[in-house]
This record gives structure tokens, sequence and C-alpha cells, in this order.
């Protein structure tokens, strides 16, 4: 309150905050902060700053009503509770914008597009020849055998030496073999699990009866059915007494587990270095079950058989080149190759497929309850 005031308004109605020109000046500030609040956030503040807090300016305003001369307090009063009402009507006003703007907000920013493709990543599978391997591997280690391994560059004795391959067998040539540099060295990339047998033998006590399941290579050119790098498993039993009968329920077993049971198996005389008797093992066909000379089979191609691998007494040679008396022990050896029996068993018309990596050829046979 001025002098001024007192002397041309000798009866005022309120000073001060109270003003008329004061309440509408508050109110103006009021309103245009909460026309500015840019969020809830600061709406929040402007509300506590504007409108109710204890120090708003009408706030104050109405605290001030008690020093008003009680004729001019209705009057007063009336013009503070517009003033406040205004502003809370703004403030309530301005409350549902910015909720809506923020409502709308959350909605686009959180938005799931269901029409978008998924991205999850659809799990794997184990490669068709890692399962079968383990399969058969299983197989034998269930009838007592024990896992044996060596290494894929290999020393010329290993892979033909003491496996009683002829000094000039054509397998020992680069035709067939591949060597490793340095020319000279003996070494070569192993053309079979076989070697594994040598290397069970010498540092394993008897009997020794072991399942060798890995990698081999052959100078081959790649086709449908060849590819220079491949799986072989092989099993070898050394004990005293071991005979071609053994061998031959071992091999029964063996087919049951590859093809599935109730299929004859069969043994065609053949010839390997390292085995006296040699035989190729044949199993009935698991599509036609031999039945071929009445209806074409795709599976075996009208034979009835298929061939799942070469087996046959240890050759005494090749017990004596890894110091077991061939007097007192004897054994069988079993090998097969994991591509074919894959192939046989998923009907897989390509070799390459199993080493280009493609999941979707994976999956199909990788699974495996
Ligand atoms: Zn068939």
């Amino acid at each position: 309150m001025t002098m001024t005031d007192t002397m041309t308004d000798p009866q005022p109605a309120a000073g001060g905050p109270l003003a008329p020109a004061a309440l509408d000046a508050a109110v103006a500030e009021a309103l245009a902060a909460l026309a500015a609040a840019a969020d809830l956030a600061d709406l929040a503040a402007v509300r506590t700053a504007q409108v109710d807090g204890r120090s708003a300016p009408l706030m104050l305003a109405r605290q001030k009503l008690g020093t008003v001369a009680p004729e001019n307090r209705a009057d007063t009063g009336k013009r503070v509770n517009e003033a406040l009402g205004a502003v809370r009507d703004a403030h309530t006003a301005r409350l549902a914008e910015l909720t809506a703007e923020r409502d709308a907000r959350v909605l686009v920013e959180e938005r799931v597009d269901v029409t978008m493709p998924a991205t999850r990543r659809r799990p794997g599978a184990r490669h068709p020849l890692a399962l079968l391997s383990d399969r058969l591997v299983d197989t034998f280690v269930a009838m007592g055998y024990e896992v044996a391994e060596g290494p894929e560059v290999e020393h010329d004795w290993f892979n033909f030496e003491a496996l009683n391959f002829e000094p000039d067998h054509p397998a020992r040539s680069e035709h067939d073999t591949l060597f490793v540099e340095p020319e000279g060295s003996g070494r070569l990339l192993r053309t079979h699990t076989s070697p594994v047998q040598i290397r069970a033998l010498l540092s394993r006590p008897l009997p020794v009866y072991v399942v060798a399941p890995g990698r081999t290579y052959r100078n081959d050119t790649v086709d449908a059915t060849h590819s220079p790098v491949f799986g072989q498993l092989e099993c070898l039993a050394v004990d005293e007494g071991i005979t071609m009968a053994d061998l031959r329920g071992t091999l029964d077993v063996f087919a049951a587990a590859l093809f599935g049971s109730g299929l004859n198996t069969r043994l065609r005389p053949h010839y390997f270095p390292f085995t006296e008797p040699s035989a190729e093992l044949d199993v009935q066909c698991f599509n036609c079950r031999g039945e071929a000379a009445h209806q074409p089979c795709r599976v075996c191609s009208d034979e009835g058989w298929i061939e799942a691998g070469g087996c046959g007494m240890v050759d005494p040679n090749v017990l004596r080149a890894a110091g077991v008396d061939p007097t007192r022990y004897s054994g069988f050896a079993f090998g097969m190759g994991l591509e074919r029996a894959a192939m046989m068993r998923h009907g897989v018309r390509e070799i390459r497929d199993f080493v280009e990596g493609d999941v979707r050829f994976s999956l199909p046979f990788g699974i495996e309850g």
C-alpha cells in the first residue's frame, strides 16, 4: 500500500497482492507458466510455484484476505477465488493436454509392429555326421569298447606300413594319398582310421576293444559321391580266442543301430591288406527289406542289400607290427564310411551337402530324440 493509493482511494478494497491489477498479473503469470510447461514434470513444478504451493502468488494473496477491511472482504475474496479458479482450471486443462501427449508418445515409442518379420534366432542342429558317429560310438561303448583317437596328420608307418600295405600298393601313391611337405618326411593325411588300431595296440594293455571315429583324407575329386575329406568309424577287438563268429555277432548289433533291427546281414569275401580273411559287410536294405527283386528300390538300386563297410580278422602281420603275439591273440576289425551310411540312411544324394554348412540341411537330420 502506498500513500498515493490511500490518497486516491480512501477505502481501498485491497492493496498489495490483493489489488485487482496484482491479481490479474498473478493470473497472467500463472497462465503463461502453465502454457509453457513442456511436459508433466514441468507442469508439476509450475503447479507448486503458481497454483497451490505455499509461496504461489495467489496463495499468498489469499492469506492476506484477513487484513482486508471487513466490508470489502467478500468482494476481494470473490476476486481471489475467481483468480484461483481460473488458474486451477487452466492447470487441469494443461494437465489433460500433456497427459494425452505423453500417452500418444508412449504408444508410438513402445509400439510392437506385429507385421514385422521375426528376428528370433532359430536353434540350429547338430551335424548329421556327428550325430550318426555318436550313435554308433554309443553302440560300441555299450558293448564294452573304449573310444580311441589318433592324429589326422599321420606317419606312413602307422597309415600303411604297420597295416601290412605292400610298398607298391596303389593306395600309397600320390594318386590316392595326400602327402604332407617336406617330401620324404613320411607324413601324410591319414587315408583311413586304421592307424588308430596300431596306436591303440601299442599304447594299451591287452585285451583291446576300441572304437575310433574320425576324419580321413584322400586325393579324390569332389563329385556327388566323392569328397577329399570324409568321416570313418572303425572298431578293433584283440583278445584271446576271438573268432569270426564274434565279428559276425558284433556286426549284427552295429547293423541294427545303423539301419534298424530285424535286417539280415551277410559277409562277402573281399581283400584288405590288414585283415585275413577279409569281407564286405552287407546289410539287408532297410527300405525294401530285400524285396527289390519284386519292386524297384532307389535306396539299394534294386540290389536288396546295402554295403555297410569292410571287415575281417586282423592279419597276424599287423599284430606283430604292434608287438602283439599272434599265436596267443587274435582279433577282428571293422571300418565304415560315415557319409555313405548317412546318405543311405537319410536319402541324401549329394555328399557335398555334408560340408556346405547350411543349417537347412542339418535341421531335418540333426535333431534326434
Ligand atoms: Zn532296397
